[in-house]
């Protein structure tokens, strides 16, 4: 039996397999906001002192400050994605240093070494 651990989950494929997730994280969580943003617009609520409106506002700021991190995080998974093209994925950005593969296969987007990280 010839053991493929390489291969079996290479990091071209937990990067595709993470994006994918990432992706319709993004596309549950614009449909959380355009809900949200819907629902405010026909209670027409615009005022912010409005208990219901101030609800709205903050729902809507927690899915947007979701969103922003599951954009950066799609960003950072393009960015691996590049860099395993160009041959550099698992070095560490700041010192260079390949990154251990444990960090790797918990945080495969990971840019940077642990000790660089601790930083
Ligand atoms: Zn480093």
């Amino acid at each position: 039996m010839v053991t493929e651990s390489f291969s079996a989950s290479s990091p071209a494929q937990t990067l595709r397999a993470e994006r994918a997730s990432v992706l319709e994280e993004i596309a549950a969580l614009t449909r959380d906001w355009e809900g949200i943003v819907e629902s405010a617009s026909q209670i027409g609520v615009d005022d912010e002192h409005d208990p219901e409106g101030a609800t709205i506002a903050f729902e809507r700021s927690q899915v947007e400050s979701l969103l922003d991190q599951a954009r950066r995080h799609l960003a950072d998974l393009d960015r691996a994605v590049e860099r395993l093209n160009e041959g550099t994925y698992g070095m560490c950005e700041r010192c260079g240093r390949p990154i251990a593969p444990e960090r790797l296969l918990a945080r495969p987007a990971a840019r940077t070494c642990i000790s660089c990280a601790a930083r």
